[in-house]
């Protein structure tokens, strides 16, 4: 029964890349020069839920990504579906998807999950519809204008099913969450999603350029890192191109 339960695996999920300048990355900097980052998605299967982190950028957004970005890169296998398809699941398989936030290249493809339940932080859900102009280029409303969808709306920390919690790291948006898995073998991984794009902003407890709060972005960082100490987990950041390079591909997964 409990080993059914379980958290079996975690797929890392390719949705291809983007251009972002190097001031968006690190407060403080100001240099334009843009790197190529990755936009992953992360599947977790347990013994009777699949849970999806984040649904990268819509379809919909994608020609005119390749089109304005140099270092955009998007095959058709980066679709969402056709990852999810090349394990075996179709969108109606996913059970729960957890939102890190409602950015354009995290929650762009949440309608494709209308029958799931889509659990995102309360303040990031009301933020998300009304943001400061200065955020306004980030939230696409299209992305999470479901009214019909079942939303769950958290205020703080949750375990959803045993071995998946919700943490709550805020700073980067007004709700911020990260997801923290535990696996039975390769151990606790906490995916951070925006509150530490690079593992640089761990080391060097580096604030997000793009950023609503940079106190709190600061909290989220040193939050997780303690957390990291004290369950000996692994903190998978969310958008670093060189951490992703050594990131387990499907069919491979974290056990
Ligand atoms: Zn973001």
């Amino acid at each position: 029964m409990a080993a059914a339960m379980a958290v079996q695996a975690l797929y890392a999920l390719q949705n291809g890349f983007m251009g972002f300048a190097r001031a968006g990355l690190f407060y403080g900097e100001m240099s334009g020069e843009r790197v190529q980052i990755p936009i992953p998605c992360y599947l977790i299967r347990t013994g009777e839920t699949n849970i999806l982190f984040d649904t990268g950028l819509s379809p919909r957004a994608v020609p005119g990504i390749l089109r304005n970005d140099p270092l955009a890169r998007f095959t058709d296998a980066d679709l969402l579906v056709h990852r999810l398809d090349s394990l075996g699941l179709e969108a109606g398989d996913i059970d729960v998807v957890v939102l890190s936030h409602l950015h354009y290249d995290h929650a762009g493809g949440t309608e494709l999950f209308r029958a799931s339940e889509l659990v995102v932080q309360k303040d990031e859900y009301a933020y998300a519809h009304y943001p400061a102009p200065f955020f306004a280029g980030f939230y696409y409303r299209k992305n999470f204008d479901l009214p019909e969808a079942r939303w769950r709306l958290l205020d703080g920390d949750a375990e959803l099913v045993p071995g998946v919690t919700v943490l709550r790291t805020d700073g980067h948006t007004p709700g911020h969450q990260s997801l923290l898995v535990e696996l039975p073998q390769t151990g606790p991984v906490i995916l951070a999603g925006d509150s530490c794009y690079w593992q640089e902003h761990l080391d060097g407890e580096r604030v997000p350029g793009v950023v609503w709060n940079p106190t709190l972005a600061l909290h989220a960082i040193k939050r997780l890192k303690t957390l990291a100490r004290l369950l000996d987990a692994t903190v998978f950041p969310g958008h670093d191109p060189e951490f992703w390079k050594t990131v387990k591909q499907p069919p491979d997964a974290y056990r």
